[in-house]
């Protein structure tokens, strides 16, 4: 593979070529950074639902594409006005950016710059795209495209790991979207108050991330819902108080579950994490009446979701997020800063490890019983 940073490289990434079809691994060309890119080397990625969702043409059919928005990689090379990294830093590539000027940056209530949105388009800020096979141009997922050996991406995107927040890579690539996610739901988005009662609905790693998140603001019962008996062990490892499974009471729904085990009044604070369609309304009706807030993070493959108007009325707030609220500039590097204090043990989430020939594996992996987190090995810092 070239190291010149002025021309394409020739190396492997995951494409998928349409929906439904089995993931390949293809030899694409990757474009040199344009004046404010860089190109990374990525050293590892793991797996988070959008990927498969995107796979089912999520939110719309950019076919071929390559996957991945979740990885930590390392500074190949950088384009000419590019000044905060340098080749050989080790980043993190998101899909939020952060300009601090404009008007949702210096608002402080909300993470969705407008300078540097989420792209949806799978293509670059100018419209176009860093990766091609056989001549044919590939979609990127978001900003990033985590699955492949290089990939570019514009500096607004990447955080630097400096050494002060040096963590193990593997963690360094959960922190890039799912467990952030539910970790900025009761941090950023919610802000969980000290001695408050929360729930949250799927224990992936969005919803360890949420538990994990509202054990360290304070909150007194962590109410974790679940049909997978394996995520009680999991969810306790990282805060959880109870443990609800709806398989096992059958005949109450599991915003009545939530109700009986606080006194009837239900919770403070919900976060809805599993992205199955009923449980929506079910997180927004097991917050209490008149203050309750529910978080929609899980996103599944409906375009739109039933949610009880009487839940909304009785005076109970629903909003939803990107990244937990997380802006990657302020909040990022303090989320690090906590990992490598072990406020919280990311090694619970990891359950299996693939190479990136093997990310079809990866995906069906994920759908096993004890899967939480699968991590994908691409290359090593040299
Ligand atoms: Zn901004
Ligand atoms: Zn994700």
């Amino acid at each position: 593979m070239s190291k010149t940073s002025s021309q394409a490289i020739t190396c492997k990434a995951v494409v998928c070529w349409g929906e439904g079809e089995p993931l390949k691994i293809e030899e694409i060309q990757v474009e040199p950074p344009k004046s404010t890119e860089v190109r990374v080397k990525m050293l590892y990625a793991s797996l988070c639902h959008t990927d498969i969702l995107c796979c089912k043409a999520f939110p719309g059919p950019l076919f071929p594409r390559v996957l991945g928005h979740e990885g930590v990689g390392v500074v190949e090379s950088v384009g000419d006005e590019v000044k905060e990294v340098k080749e050989g830093d080790v980043v993190i590539p998101t899909y939020v950016g952060e300009c601090e000027e404009c008007e949702n940056c210096r608002s402080g209530r909300s993470n969705l710059c407008l300078k540097h949105p989420l792209t949806l388009h799978g293509l670059m800020l100018d419209n176009t795209s860093r990766m091609s096979i056989r001549g044919q141009d590939l979609y990127h997922l978001f900003s990033c495209s985590t699955w492949s050996e290089y990939m570019v991406i514009d500096v607004n995107y990447v955080i630097k790991i400096d050494d002060q927040n040096n963590i193990p890579l593997s963690h360094a690539s959960f922190l890039s979207c799912g467990f952030s996610t539910g970790f900025g739901g009761a941090w950023k988005e919610f802000n969980v108050e000290r001695g408050s009662t929360v729930a949250v609905f799927g224990l992936g790693a969005v919803g360890l991330g949420a538990i994990s998140g509202a054990r360290i603001q304070g909150a007194d019962k962590i109410i974790g819902i679940d049909k997978n008996p394996f995520k009680k062990d999991k969810g306790e490892a990282f805060g959880m108080t109870d443990f609800i499974n709806p398989e096992e009471s059958k005949d109450k729904s599991a915003s009545e579950l939530v109700k009986e085990i606080t006194g009837g009044t239900g919770v403070d604070y919900s976060f809805e994490c599993s992205g199955v369609p009923s449980l929506l309304s079910e997180a927004l009706e097991a917050t209490k009446l008149g203050i309750g807030k529910a978080l929609s993070i899980g996103v599944g493959n409906n375009a739109s979701v039933p949610v009880s108007v009487l839940s909304l009325c009785c005076g109970r707030t629903l909003k939803g997020t990107v990244f937990g609220g997380i802006k990657p500039k302020s909040d990022l590097p303090i989320l690090l800063q906590k990992c490598k204090n072990k406020e919280f043990e990311l090694d619970e989430l990891l359950t299996h490890q693939v190479e990136l020939e093997d990310t079809n594996r990866a995906i069906e992996l994920l759908k096993q019983q004890d899967c939480v987190k699968v991590l994908i090995k691409i290359s090593s810092i040299d």
